[in-house]
């Protein structure tokens, strides 16, 4: 490494760790195995904390079963064995203050390395030994030598940075600094690819310092000031990529105008129509309900995108229950008014079809014009195109598909496969695919361009029930606008939910399953969850089905629903459960999402706490759905305080975004965000709760920065953004 220009990122990620001195095979190995094999990625691994010199209390601070690192002087030390014959150094540590006593037990060479007038940092846990504190085997980072001469007395400030590596992959934390220290002196100062101007503003420390402060801060506040700016970059990387990636969609965009006017989406029902009437309005004006503030809100929000040229790519979030299907219903039929098409796509097959019903039943009566028929119009027609429409039927419904005869196609996301033709696909509408990632999204938009023969961009609208806090949002969902329908309709019962921990608990919620089948309504039981195979959860939703028909509801019948079968079996299931022929139903969490059997009062979810909070959520939304009061019943003693914590919040608690919010502080981010989309890895220091301001800061400045002219004049962010995609994605992000 010279000491020229400032250097980039991307020329520390070209950089093998294996140029650093002291980095022999050995320790390459020990860096590889913990995904470390540039200077880039060294300089990205934090301190996991810091332990402040100046500070003299570290040892009273401590209490039992803590895991803790103190910095404290040798004051003396002893071996001896122990009674099993096991060798044994006992080393008296003390911080000025306080004394602690630390032993090795199979380390004897402890008592030479650890003389009187060492100072170091010991790692480990505090236990409690015959009423004093003590720690046992904990990791060992020598600091200052037994003759008062420092390591390298450079490198010994105030604070000492703890790595994550110590002890695992025979690397210490000590060493972990020493490289990261010698990169940073190596580097040199580093190229700022941020404009000044916005440092300034909202005054962010320069990227130098930023990591020096946070590898090698001088004082503790100046960490705090370091990690903002270090946080700030991974946000706005994050931000940039998703701010080009809809760049480019608006680029290349051949959208539709579709024909939408605010009047006729604030008719009531009974209002007046006439056979020219656009179906959006005869639609609302022949409907069951008033729509909701909310539904009113949103649908303005998506006939603005409708009537755009530009392809709508907006996400609509609301909770379970809150009408999401009447909005899409609306969009759809604004598609059909203008002569297109709408598709609509589930999760599974099983809600595929039950869309196909209820949505049939919401359309009926409604006609579209078609020049081909004798009298110029005919019902509007909605398929089904699922893996079981075949033979026949299939290749019936997929000419009519091409020559415009099928207005709405309804199946899973398998629905733009090769043979799959559209006459003119004005709308693609995703129900609760939350776990489309925004990869996926942009594979879809060019997929429905390219099957339909009118080849144009079709419209997307992507609902999810399953609340995400906004922050959040702006991460997995940054590329989409947002819609949210935060009101549910008028008359929606409460979810009586309770936890029943005890025996006679337990019981008496067995009883409300018959009670309330007795009263003409349905019960679901949610088997536990088997994580990893579903063919045990399978078999052991088998087991509980028996047991609970020879047992605690013997005499009902009571039915079966889980993963392993064919999906032939469970429509069966479904119809006979939705026509009371089943009274329970007994199934593992295939039903998570969008069933809706408005009858069924009461779920029993077993083992609740292996769920998580936003599953349990959508589980306990199986219910509720029609006008009579519910019951949720929560079953199972929790192994985890965090399962605890979730079956109390789903107690408390009936609001999904309220819940959401206390998931991610249980969870992390890290089972929100996957691996799965590009940039979101780099998110290493962030935290979506505790960054939020940054995360907007840094949102604010990419949508201004790419809107100005796609990054063309900051090729230095370009530079660095080529770190975190591969080659054929920084083509169509970055060409000109
Ligand atoms: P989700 O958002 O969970 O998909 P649905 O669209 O299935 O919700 O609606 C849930 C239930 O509420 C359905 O039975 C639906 O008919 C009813 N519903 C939706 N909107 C209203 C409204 N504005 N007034 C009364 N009932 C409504
Ligand atoms: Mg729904």
């Amino acid at each position: 490494m010279s000491e020229a220009a400032p250097r980039r990122l991307r020329q520390l990620g070209e950089i093998s760790v294996g140029q650093l001195r002291l980095v022999g095979a050995k320790r390459l190995e020990a860096l590889a195995s913990l995904g470390i094999e540039t200077v880039f990625d060294l300089l990205t691994v934090y301190p996991r904390r810091y332990i402040d010199r100046t500070r003299r209390a570290e040892l009273a601070d401590l209490s039992v079963g803590e895991e803790a690192a103190i910095f404290a002087t040798v004051t003396a030390n002893s071996s001896r064995r122990t009674r099993q014959g096991k060798s044994m150094v006992e080393v008296l540590v003390s911080d000025g203050d306080e004394a602690m006593k630390i032993a090795f037990f199979n380390q004897p060479w402890r008592g030479a390395q650890l003389a009187p007038g060492i100072q170091a940092i010991f790692f480990g846990k505090v236990s409690d030994f015959r009423g004093q504190r003590q720690m046992a085997n904990p990791v060992v980072d020598i600091i200052v030598g037994p003759s008062g001469e420092e390591r390298d007395a450079s490198r010994v400030g105030f604070i000492v940075p703890i790595y994550p590596a110590s002890g695992k992959a025979g690397l210490t934390s000590w060493e972990m600094g020493g490289f990261i220290e010698q990169s940073l002196r190596r580097a040199g100062p580093l190229l700022d690819p941020v404009p000044q101007e916005v440092l300034d503003e909202l005054g962010l420390v320069s990227r130098t310092d930023s990591f020096w402060g946070i590898h090698l801060p001088s004082t503790m506040e100046y960490i705090i000031e370091a990690r903002r700016r270090l946080v700030f970059d991974e946000f706005l990387r994050l931000q940039l990529l998703l701010a080009l990636r809809r760049r480019r969609l608006v680029a290349t965009a051949a959208g539709v105008q579709h024909p939408i006017a605010d009047d006729d989406l604030s008719v009531s029902p009974g209002a007046l129509v006439n056979p020219d009437s656009r179906l959006v309005r005869q639609f609302l004006a022949g409907h069951r309900f008033t729509l909701t503030g909310a539904q009113q809100r949103v649908l303005g929000e998506i006939a603005a995108d409708l009537r755009s040229p530009l392809p709508m790519h907006r996400l609509l979030q609301g909770d379970v229950g809150s009408g999401k299907t009447v909005v899409a219903l609306t969009a759809l039929l604004a598609a059909i008014d203008g002569g297109r098409q709408g598709a609509l796509m589930a999760p599974t097959e099983v809600l595929a079809e039950q869309h196909v019903a209820s949505i049939r039943r919401d359309l009926e009566g409604l006609v579209v014009r078609d020049e081909a028929v004798l009298g110029g119009v005919r019902p509007l027609r909605i398929q089904l195109l699922t893996g079981r429409i075949k033979g026949k039927e299939r290749t019936s419904a997929l000419a009519a598909l091409a020559d415009g005869g099928i207005d709405i196609v309804i199946g899973t996301h398998a629905l733009l496969t090769d043979d799959v033709r559209f006459a003119a696909l004005g709308i693609v509408v995703i129900d609760e695919q939350h776990r489309f990632g925004v990869e996926q999204r942009a594979q879809l938009r060019d997929k429905g361009r390219a099957h339909s023969l009118e080849g144009r961009d079709p419209d997307l609208l992507v609902m999810t029930a399953t609340p995400i806090p906004r922050t959040a949002a702006m991460v997995v969902f940054g590329d989409l606008d947002r819609s949210v329908l935060d009101e549910l309709p008028r008359g929606r019962q409460a979810i009586a939910t309770s936890w029943a921990r005890t025996a006679q608990a337990e019981q008496a919620a067995w009883q409300r399953v018959r009670e309330e089948v007795a009263a003409g309504k349905r019960a679901y039981v949610i088997c536990p969850l088997v994580e990893g195979s579903e063919k045990i959860e399978a078999s052991s939703a088998v087991e509980e089905r028996t047991r609970l028909a020879t047992q605690e509801l013997r005499g009902l019948s009571v039915g079966l629903l889980h993963g392993q079968m064919k999906s032939g079996e469970k429509d069966a299931v479904m119809d006979e459960f939705r026509r009371g022929e089943i009274q329970v139903l007994v199934a593992t969490v295939v039903i998570e999402v969008g069933v809706d059997v408005p009858e069924a009062t009461v779920i029993v979810i077993e083992d609740a706490w292996r769920f998580g909070l936003a599953q349990l959520h959508q589980l306990r939304g199986r219910v509720g759905r029609g006008h009579d009061p519910s019951y949720c019943v929560l079953l199972g003693e929790p192994s985890t305080p965090d399962g605890a914590t979730r079956l109390e919040a789903l107690v408390s608690s009936s609001d999904g975004f309220a819940l959401a919010e206390i998931d991610l502080d249980l969870r992390g981010e890290g089972t929100l965000l996957g691996s799965r989309q590009r940039g979101q890895s780099d998110l290493r220091l962030a935290n979506l709760r505790r960054d939020e301001s940054t995360l907007q800061q840094a949102r604010s400045v990419a949508l201004s920065l790419v809107e100005l002219d796609g990054l063309a004049s900051r090729p230095d962010l370009v530079d660095e953004l080529k770190l975190f995609v591969d080659e054929e994605e920084a083509d169509y992000l970055f060409k000109s």
